[in-house]
């Protein structure tokens, strides 16, 4: 006995297997059905789906046949796939290959054997549809070709199951989602049709209880918000409003309070008429709560101010000197010298000079009761700290202008600070839901960038930032395809840069940081500049970093891509890395399904064009074929518009195969199409019937007509020189003719008689044309 060969691309080979998904999967009903068809077509004992494992094959269906999997080393179908082509044994005890094999020598032991392989991709096959027997048999050209045609149905099933399965995975992403999509229907009342399934999470209630038509979605709304809900929404439903967002609390079965952030928007049918609503919805609780918190925050700063700890000053006005109670040095680090000439004024932020200069002049114009402000002075350090400070004229002369005011002030640079990184984790929130819209409408990842980048940079004061997706395939994680990139400092450029990302930009990432980022998938703070060898983006030219953050994206473990921040004013701190987590999630978790969104559609245009392209020749296989045939039938019947058929066949084919290999036969299968191509008018149909068979489709066109064409393509292959290796291989077509007549019931009649004139031609010596009888 002999063990089949391992195809020389195992490893794809295995991983492509794998990659389906499918080894020890429960049977399904297509691949039953398929099974058992076989069995019936052919008159066979055995029929078997068979996947030939690393070490074993597997049958994805059986008939006939009780294991489940039997060793690789006795498989037969490991000798059809590493041939690559069917694999016809009509009797195994005559094959050498199979002596001793215990698939063959047990009693009722395999004498019968031939298998389809099943192409996955191009030479790649990963097991075979085979029909099995206990007695030998005569396996016909024919019965081949059906084999292998339905070989290729089930390479179809298999690749239509995986693109489902893709589908499944991403239904299950958006699934585990924070937004829950929701239908209503507006006739006859408004009412529930459709709640995604993880609409649980996000309300507390379940999809049975929300659909149920009893419940009314008000009924789980917090009676305080109830009341604004329904007005907004009829609104919607009244057509006065396109579209409502709105936040409102849910109470939940176990009388939790949740925030719902609420976006809906209507559908309307042809006429306009509204149809439905759409709404998303996404927990908002979370960030409803920071903003409590930070409504608070801010009263607790009011009463710390009130609860004494205070600094008090005084200002001198005529005298141009503040006393402050304790010592300069202790609150900014400088002497005595800032007390004097108002220099202390020299320190305010400039963004806040203007407005502590107008609140002081109302309060001294007696326009308000006292004056209050928050401001930034600068530190001996380089540091801003932030005072709060609140003051009162005490003195006035006799000309009514103020002498002196006191005060009290406060540092209160920590709770700012608080306020900042709270008021960032509330943004970032807030971005997340809204990218997350974003993506759900427009299903663009480009334009989601579009939204997210400048608001990133806004939020975290940047004045450059980037971006960029790691292709799937990418093993060296150095390249990425950027979505967005944004140069604030430099109009011409950024805008050069847009039009550049629109037509599709891939860059080619070196640096340790930069590659940090992208293989170890660790975020980086970079708060002093970022030397140019460190990060570069070949062939972006980016301003020089400053400072920096650079953040890998992610969905689940796996970095997808990288966020860049850089050139901030205020600098970055490693706070802003929680801060920022969510979006990252989010950008990464909508990378990873807008590229399942795109493997899926691959998946379904190939497996259109596959259906209805002859793979080898490129021409419309038999099916489509055939369906032509059938509307021009139909047609005729209608209009009485002449149409005729010409079946071709290439004339010892066998022989070309014999003698120059099988490539040279496909070879010559697709010079015969080119050639007959060129001679047709555009309306005719050339179509691959099989094997070396064709037909062509001549709306139309009676005999005559008819019978010129068919000349043309025969005079044209007659005069085609075909050659392989050097040498010139003899090619000659015989060709039968048949217009269609009242008399032909069907399709098969009319095929038939053109079928009929094609064999004649045959044995009339080839390389001719012949018109069908009339009957
Ligand atoms: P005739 O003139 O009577 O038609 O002789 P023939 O040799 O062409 O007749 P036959 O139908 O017996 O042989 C057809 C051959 O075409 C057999 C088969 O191996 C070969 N063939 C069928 N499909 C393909 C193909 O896709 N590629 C190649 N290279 N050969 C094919
Ligand atoms: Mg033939
Ligand atoms: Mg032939």
């Amino acid at each position: 006995m002999k063990s089949a060969p391992v195809p020389n691309n195992e490893l794809e080979r295995l991983h492509l297997l794998h990659e389906l998904d499918i080894l020890d999967t429960e049977p399904e009903p297509i691949f039953e059905k398929i099974t058992l068809m076989v069995k019936q077509l052919f008159g066979v004992e055995t029929v078997l789906i068979s996947l030939i494992d690393s070490d074993r094959q597997w049958f994805k269906s059986k008939v006939g046949f009780n294991a489940s999997e039997t060793p690789r080393e006795v498989s037969m179908c490991a000798h059809a796939i590493a041939q690559g082509s069917t694999m016809v044994i009509n009797d195994t005890r005559e094959d050498p290959r199979f002596i001793g094999n215990p698939l063959v020598t047990a009693s009722g032991g395999i004498r019968f054997y031939a298998g389809a392989p099943i192409e996955i991709a191009p030479q790649t096959y990963i097991g075979t549809l085979c029909v099995i027997d206990s007695k030998p048999h005569v396996f016909t050209a024919q019965q081949q070709q059906w084999l292998e045609t339905l070989a290729e149905w089930v390479k179809n099933e298999l690749l239509g199951r995986f693109a489902m399965s893709n589908y499944e995975q991403e239904r299950q992403v958006l699934a585990q989602g924070p937004v829950a999509a929701v239908v209503w229907q507006v006739e006859p009342e408004a009412h529930l049709i459709y709640v995604a399934e993880n609409v649980e999470r996000v309300l507390g209630y379940s999809e049975t209880y929300l659909l149920d038509p009893e419940v009314r979605y008000e009924t789980i709304v917090h009676s305080a918000d109830r009341q604004e809900l329904l007005k907004r929404m009829q609104a919607v439903l009244d057509g006065k409003q396109e579209s409502l967002e709105i936040e409102y609390r849910v109470v939940t079965p176990s009388q939790d309070i949740r925030w719902v952030h609420h976006f809906a928007r209507a559908d309307r049918d042809h006429s306009g008429k509204i149809v439905r609503v759409r709404g998303y919805l996404h927990d908002s609780t979370k960030r409803k709560n920071l903003e409590l918190s930070l409504q608070h925050a801010n009263q607790s700063i009011a009463m710390a101010l009130e609860a004494g700890n205070l600094a008090t000053w005084e200002w001198y006005l005529f005298d141009q000197w503040v006393e402050v109670d304790h010592t300069w040095e202790e609150l900014l680090g400088r002497d005595e010298t800032y007390a004097r000439n108002n220099k202390w004024a020299e320190l305010i932020h400039p963004q806040d000079y203007q407005r502590v200069r107008s609140a002081l002049q109302q309060h001294l114009k007696g326009k308000s009761e006292r004056f209050e402000s928050r401001f930034r002075l600068l530190h001996a350090d380089g540091h801003y700290i932030w005072l709060h400070s609140i003051g009162k004229v005490i003195e006035t002369n006799e000309q009514g202008l103020a002498q002196r005011m006191v005060g009290i002030h406060h540092d209160i640079t920590s709770e700012v600070m608080n306020e900042q990184r709270r008021r960032q984790q509330e943004a970032v929130l807030s971005l997340v839901s809204s990218v997350q819209h974003e993506f759900l409408f427009v299903n663009d990842f480009s334009e989601v960038c579009d939204v997210a980048l400048p608001k990133l940079m806004e939020l975290t004061d940047s004045k450059a930032g980037l971006i960029g997706e790691l292709p799937d395939n990418s093993r060296s994680r150095n390249m990425l395809w950027l979505h967005g990139l944004r140069i604030l400092e430099d109009e011409t450029k950024n805008s050069a840069y847009q039009k550049l990302i629109k037509q599709g930009l891939d860059v080619e990432v070196s640096g340790e940081l930069a590659l940090h980022v992208l293989v170890r998938g660790e975020p980086q703070l970079c708060p002093n500049p970022v030397q140019p060898e460190e990060a570069v983006f070949h062939p972006l030219e980016l301003p020089e970093l400053k400072n920096a953050l650079i953040l890998p994206l992610y969905f689940k473990q796996h970095v997808v891509g990288m966020l860049l921040l850089a050139n901030s004013e205020n600098g970055y701190q490693r706070e802003q890395l929680a801060t920022l987590k969510p979006m990252l999630n989010t950008l990464g978790t909508l990378m990873h399904i807008r590229r399942m969104d795109e493997e899926r559609q691959f998946a379904v245009d190939e497996l259109r064009r596959m259906a209805t392209i002859d793979e080898l020749t490129q021409i419309a296989n038999r099916r489509v074929f055939i369906e032509a045939a059938e509307q021009r039938f139909v047609e005729q019947q209608r209009y009485d518009m002449p149409v005729s058929v010409a079946i071709i066949d290439l004339d010892h084919f066998k022989k070309v195969n014999d003698s120059f290999g099988h490539a040279a036969g496909d070879k010559v299968l697709k010079q015969f199409t080119d050639v007959a191509k060129e001679v047709l008018r555009d309306g005719d149909l050339l179509g691959r019937q099989g094997g070396e068979e064709f037909g062509i489709l001549l709306p139309h066109a009676d005999i005559n007509q008819a019978m010129l064409a068919a000349e043309r393509v025969r005079d044209a292959i007659e005069k085609t020189e075909f050659s392989w290796d050097g040498k010139v291989i003899p090619v000659s077509i015989s060709i039968g003719v048949a217009q269609l007549m009242a008399t032909d019931n069907d399709v098969d009649r009319w095929f038939a008689r053109a079928d009929k004139a094609l064999y004649q031609a045959k044995s009339e010596g080839r390389n001719r044309c012949i018109a069908a009888d009339e009957v």
